[in-house]
Formats: structure tokens, sequence, C-alpha cells
């Protein structure tokens, strides 16, 4: 833990860029990360933003998935980057691709058909192969197995405010198992039967459903319909127990033998959030709202100036998403009895 040592050329040696070694007590926790070779140059600004404003501070690992061998330069430059360790797995190839009951012809006349419909990612293989194991399969990966907790981070990411508290130990001390910090409407298109078929699994497996369960959330009319909000999946921070409970298995399960990741276009977004509103009790799911989160093309910047300027955010609050009409946000809000922030309506419109 010595300072570095800045040569006179002004840099410094390299192997000393090292923060002071956390040592407080850590969670069973770790980044993931699903990304391709080619995601390298876009992944790296969301890993730097990642760790300026958390997790120099709290050092935790980082889990890197590809179905393809990652290159020496992916894993030397992103490695220089994380402050925790950083593994890299392979995805097994069989659950990158089709499963053996899929019916080839009927899958390609989706593609067809949704390319002819403009809808995207609509003829994308390999989006839903990505789809499919968001949803089902990375927890199961062996380098996740030694974790109880995940923050997914996704290429061209961005945090805007400081985070100067543990989010795992946060998770785990208030009974957190899914936290989210954008929400929105699905594509309707792109889950036609996910609805229909999720109902179907309850019928079968009424047991599974939480007592104060959120379908408030995701329904507008009692269950007989998705009103098509979900959590944005590709920031997500949440318990890998939840999606290696025998409910998620299950249900899970029962989605993949339907066929819907192929024979429509079923995201890991619509599916997380149907089985968090449906299996976790309402408290358990938690809304970040003070960290200012970036996906394209789609901003969280917390509206009220005292949290924005304590937490030091370089966001704009006016092109905040969180209340504004597409957001499913307020209403989370709402059926939830919490207290929307200052100044909320002022962004609403
Ligand atoms: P979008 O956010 O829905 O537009 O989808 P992205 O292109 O960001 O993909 C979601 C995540 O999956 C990102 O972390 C990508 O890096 C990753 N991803 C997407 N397609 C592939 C793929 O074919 N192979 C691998 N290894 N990762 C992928
Ligand atoms: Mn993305």
């Amino acid at each position: 833990n010595s300072a570095p040592i800045l040569e006179s050329n002004g840099r410094y040696k390299v192997d000393q860029l090292k923060y002071p070694k956390y040592t407080g007590r850590k969670e069973k926790a770790t980044f993931v990360t699903l990304a391709r070779n080619d995601d390298l140059y876009s992944l790296l600004p969301a890993i730097k933003s990642v760790e300026d404003r958390f997790n120099h501070k709290f050092q935790y690992d980082w889990v890197f998935l590809n179905d393809e061998e990652f290159t020496d330069e992916f894993k030397r430059v992103t490695s220089s980057l994380v402050s925790g360790t950083t593994k890299y797995g392979l995805i097994p190839k069989e659950q990158w691709s089709f499963p053996p009951d899929i019916d080839q012809q009927r899958a390609a006349e989706t593609r067809r058909q949704m390319k002819a419909d403009k809808i995207i990612y609509g003829d994308s293989i390999s989006y839903r192969f990505m789809c499919r194991y968001e949803s089902g399969l990375f927890y199961r990966h062996p380098l996740m197995q030694e974790y109880e907790w995940y923050w997914r981070v996704e290429p061209d990411v961005k945090l805007y405010c400081d985070i100067d508290y543990d989010v795992f130990k946060f998770m785990r001390e208030n009974n957190k198992k899914y936290g989210f910090t954008i929400s929105i409407k699905e594509y309707e298109a792109t889950i036609k039967s996910l609805w229909a078929t999720t109902k179907q699994f309850i019928d079968q497996h009424p047991e599974y459903l939480a007592k104060n369960n959120m379908l408030d959330f995701i329904s507008d009319d009692e269950g007989s319909s998705y009103n098509l909000c979900h959590f944005w999946s590709n920031f997500e921070i949440a318990s890998l127990d939840l999606w290696r409970s025998p409910a998620y298995s299950a249900y899970f399960e029962h989605l993949d033998k339907a066929g819907g990741f192929f024979y429509e276009r079923w995201g890991d977004a619509p599916v997380h959030s149907i089985a968090a509103a449906l299996f976790l009790n309402r408290d358990e799911i938690h809304h970040f709202d003070s960290m200012g989160y970036f996906h394209p093309p789609f901003h969280a910047c917390p509206v009220d100036d005292d949290v924005r300027l304590s937490h030091k955010c370089d966001c704009n609050p006016n092109q905040d998403f969180t209340w504004k009409g597409y957001s499913c946000t307020t209403k989370f809000y709402t059926v939830n009895g919490l207290t929307k922030p200052k100044n909320w309506q002022l962004h609403a419109e």
C-alpha cells in the first residue's frame, strides 16, 4: 500500500496505481458483465465510472462472461481498471444456442416478420441468446457460484453520482432482493404471449406468489393483462438467490419450454421484472434514487437539488427520465405508497 511513485516523465509506475486495500467486511458480491471482445472500448468508460463513483472504495470482484474466449487485450485492459479481482468466463455452447425442442422454421419465420415490422433486434439470433442467457442462465455460471449478490453493468452506461456506502450491505441489511434505477414500458410486439404464459404458470403454482406481491405495478386490471412496465435490466443490483429459488427456476423452465425467447423476442427485463413483482414482497424491491444512471438513450438524474449536490452528481435534471410519462417509476412510488422527491412534477412533462 505504498504511495505510487511519480517518475520525472510525469507518469506513475503502472503496477503502483492501486488503491489502499479495503479492509472492512465485504458481502459475497460481484459485478457481472456479459460482453463481446468488440465491446471492450465502449465498456471501459462504464467500468471507470462505476469504479470512480463506487467500487474503488469497496473493491468488489468483477466477472466477465462471453460466448467466445476473451482476448488477452480484453483481459489486460479491463483488469487494469477494476480495483477488485477480475474473472473471465466462457459460456458453455449449449447455453448459447437453440434448445433442441425449438422449431427452427417457426423461429426463422418470427425473425423474418419482426424484421419486416422493424422491431428492434427483431431479426437477431444472438440478441435472443443474450436475453435467454440473462434471464435464466448467467447466475448458474461456475464463476458466479461463490456470490450471493450481483450488480450488472453493460457497455455505454454511466453512473452520475457518488455512492459512498456499500450497496450490497445495504441490500442485505434492509432485506432488499432486487434494485433498479430506471423502469419503462416494453414493446408489446416482443412479448405478445409472455403474460398468458405467466398466468398459466401461476395457475399451476399459486404457492409461488408472494403474499404482499406487486402485481399492481405490472398490471392495471388485477392481473388480467400486463401493462408492459418493467425494470430496465441493463442495471440490476440483486440477490442471486432470487433467481436460484425454486419459484424462479420453475418459472424460467416454464417460459423456456413455451419457446417465447425464440418464437417472440422475450427480453430478460420483462422476465426478471414480472418474476420480481410476483415472487417478492413489494418492500424487497428497491429504487436507487440517488445514484444517477445513464444507458442510452435514457438518463436517471436526481431532480432534488439537495440530493444532486450532496452526491456530486454530474447530470442535468432536465434530462431525467424517471418521472416522465413513459417511465413506470411514478407508478412504482404510487402503488407502494412511497414519497416522490420534491419537484418531481416539474420533470413529468
Ligand atoms: P441493449 O442494451 O438491449 O441495446 O443490448 P446490448 O447490445 O447492450 O446487449 C446487452 C448486453 O449483452 C451487453 O452487456 C452486451 O455487451 C451483451 N451482449 C449482447 N450481444 C452479445 C453477444 O452476442 N455476445 C456476448 N458475449 N455478449 C453480448
Ligand atoms: Mn445495453
